[in-house]
This record gives structure tokens, C-alpha cells and sequence, in this order.
């Protein structure tokens, strides 16, 4: 994620804020722009105005999620929906006036937000239709199963619970369990339909994930019976990736999304370690790329290996598990290429 900084007084300013800390002045996120902006009201009641030296002077209104605290989101005046463009995705929401459920889905909206913005980033369709599939679309429930089914994202608001959660990691041993990488992983079902499943790209996609055609249901009766097999850790990246070729993509994906949102961090941050083949002083740390547009995957990789090495010892350090819990193997990393390239090659279609 960048840094934004307020137009105002110049202060950082992050991602989910409402209002500058410092000098008050109201923040929205601009997703046309893909950036946090600083905004003052305007006479007409509800609108505000972008302020900053040479910046448009249009009229935006907050998403009206703002009103339930769980959206910082802007849209157009005439928008008629009076959401935006992250909200408009919602088809079910809980019942607000439950405050635990109006908790546990401002925490989903948060980490949704998270994931809808690097699908913005990397320009890839939150809409199907140009390939007869459907609309991202996403249930939050109480007592569903999280899961996908043709572009439709349940998700369990019990997720939100810490104590419940940390319980259900312990119980399928993983190393690592947030609402945001289920959100990750749930969107990566979405776009295997959308850019691998009946595209030129499925050849390449079953040499390296395996046959999408097996019985999904029998595959993961086995998982759950048997366990992954001895050497998952070779070619997954994770436990569960290799119950089925579509949750290794879909884990896969979620891990490439992971990666990207921390390397844009790090960046923005000035955090990342010398790796190799980045000189100090000529590209690293003053010039910045683009990681959503721009670097190849390996520039990537040789980039994300030392800052993981970097913050899992930091978290040593303060007597947490570790950061980054995983480990590229080269089949693993070259699966990241697929999914790397799949989304870059999305552009051009
Ligand atoms: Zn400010
Ligand atoms: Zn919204
Ligand atoms: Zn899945």
C-alpha cells in the first residue's frame, strides 16, 4: 500500500482513514485514482471538494457505508446507488443493528477493501460478462461456509471472531490465518474462472497445477481423511493447496497478492533490504517501481526473499511467530510466475 499524505498539513495518512488526526480535514479514497484524498465540505449538503494545488476541483460524496463506519470510500454525486465501487459488490450484508455483527463486517470491509484495491491496481474486471461469467459478488453471513461459487463469495462473519478463528487455524494446522487471505484466496476462484478455465491459458495452467478435472469433492474428502502427503511442502505453498489443483491456484494467488501488497509497503516505507542485484545509491531505494504494472517476477522474487528474511527476524525479535511463514520452493515460485503473468497478461485481452 503507498503512503498518502494530507493535502492540508502534510501529515501521513492511511489507507482506512476517515479524517487527518492532525489537522481534521476529511479523507476519502478515490478509487478512480486508486489514492487517498483530502477533501472539504462543500455548500451542497453531503458533497465534498478535493483540496491540494492542481488537483480537479469536482464534487465526491462519501459511499454511503461511511455511515456505518465501515467504508471510507468515495463516489460520484449523481452516483444513484450511493455506494462504491467496492460496496456496490456487496449482495448480502448482516443485520446492523447487532453491534457484534456490525463489528465483524467492518472488519471484513476493511480487508475487503484491502483486496478490492489491488484488483483496481493490477486493472483487472470485477464483472464477467464480456466472458459470459458473472459479477464479483460477496454475501457476508453468519453460520455460511466461506467459500466461491460462480463469482459469488459467502463469507462467515464467525471469521471475525478472534479467539474462534486462531482455534480453527490450530485445528487444520496452519501457519497463518487472516480475513484478508481468505478474501485473497476466495477472489482467486473468481479469476481462475474468469482468466485460466476455457482460455488459451489452461494448457499451461494443468502442466504446472495438475488436472482441474478431477473430482473436487473426492479430492478434498482425501485431504481432510488423509492429509496432504509427504511432500507437499516441495510443491505447494501450503498444506491446503494440495487437496485440488484450484486451491493450489487459489492459494497461490492469494500468496501472490500477499506479496505484492507488502512489497508496495515496503517501498512506500523505504523498508526494503539491499537484495541482490539492486545497487544502493542507483535504483535502490530512490527509484520506485510500480509493482503492479511494471517489474518481471523475478525482480520480484529477488526483492521479496530478503525483506521476508528482514521481517521475520524483526518479529523474532519482538517474541512473535514469524512474519512470513513459507517457503518458495522453485516449484512454488514458478506457479507465481503463472499467476503473475496470467494478471499481467489480463491487460491485454
Ligand atoms: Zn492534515
Ligand atoms: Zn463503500
Ligand atoms: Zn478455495
Amino acid at each position: 500500500m503507498k503512503i498518502a499524505v494530507c493535502a492540508s498539513c502534510g501529515s501521513n495518512v492511511y489507507f482506512e482513514n476517515v479524517t487527518c488526526l492532525r489537522c481534521g480535514h476529511a479523507l476519502g479514497f478515490d478509487s478512480s485514482r486508486t489514492e487517498l484524498i483530502t477533501m472539504e465540505p462543500s455548500a451542497d449538503s453531503g458533497l465534498y471538494r478535493e483540496i491540494g494545488k492542481g488537483k480537479p476541483q469536482r464534487l465526491v460524496r462519501y459511499c454511503s457505508n461511511a455511515a456505518h463506519g465501515a467504508c471510507n470510500w468515495l463516489t460520484g454525486p449523481d452516483d444513484t446507488s450511493g455506494l462504491c465501487v467496492a460496496c456496490d459488490l456487496n449482495r448480502t450484508i448482516p443485520n446492523l443493528s447487532k453491534a457484534s455483527a456490525l463489528e465483524a463486517w467492518q472488519e471484513f470491509e476493511r480487508a475487503k477493501k484491502r483486496l478490492v484495491y489491488q484488483l483496481l491496481r493490477f486493472g483487472l474486471p470485477l464483472d464477467g460478462a464480456s466472458v459470459g461469467k458473472g459479477r464479483l459478488t460477496f454475501d457476508f453471513g453468519l453460520g455460511t461456509s466461506t467459500g466461491h461459487l460462480d463469482g459469488v463469495i459467502s463469507v462467515d462473519m464467525k471469521e471475525a471472531d478472534d479467539v474462534w478463528r486462531e482455534q480453527q487455524r490450530k485445528l487444520f494446522e496452519e501457519p497463518y490465518r487472516t480475513l484478508l487471505g481468505h478474501l485473497r484466496h476466495e477472489s482467486g476462484h473468481f479469476y481462475w474462472m474468469l482468466l485460466v478455465d476455457g482460455t488459451p491459458a489452461i494448457e499451461g495452467f494443468r502442466s504446472l497445477f495438475g488436472d482441474d478435472r478431477i473430482d473436487y469433492k473426492t479430492a478434498l474428502e482425501q485431504y481432510h481423511n488423509q492429509g496432504a502427503g509427504p511432500e507437499w511442502e516441495l510443491h505447494n505453498v501450503s498444506a491446503y493447496a494440495a487437496a485440488h489443483p484450484w486451491e493450489d491456484w487459489a492459494e497461490t494467488w492469494a500468496h501472490y497478492l500477499h506479496m505484492i501488497d507488502a512489497l508496495e509497503t515496503a517501498e512506500a516505507w523505504g523498508l526494503e533490504p539491499r537484495a541482490s542485484g539492486l545497487k544502493f545509491g542507483s535504483i535502490w531505494p530512490f527509484r520506485t517501481y510500480d509493482v503492479y504494472r511494471k517489474e518481471t517476477f523475478q525482480a520480484l522474487l529477488e526483492r521479496w526473499v530478503p525483506l521476508t528474511l528482514a521481517l521475520n527476524s524483526l518479529s523474532r525479535s519482538m517474541g512473535h511467530i514469524d512474519f512470513y511463514p513459507f517457503v518458495l520452493t522453485p516449484d512454488v515460485s514458478k506457479k507465481l510466475e503463472f499467476v503473475h503473468n496470467v494478471i499481467r497478461n489480463s491487460h491485454n485481452k
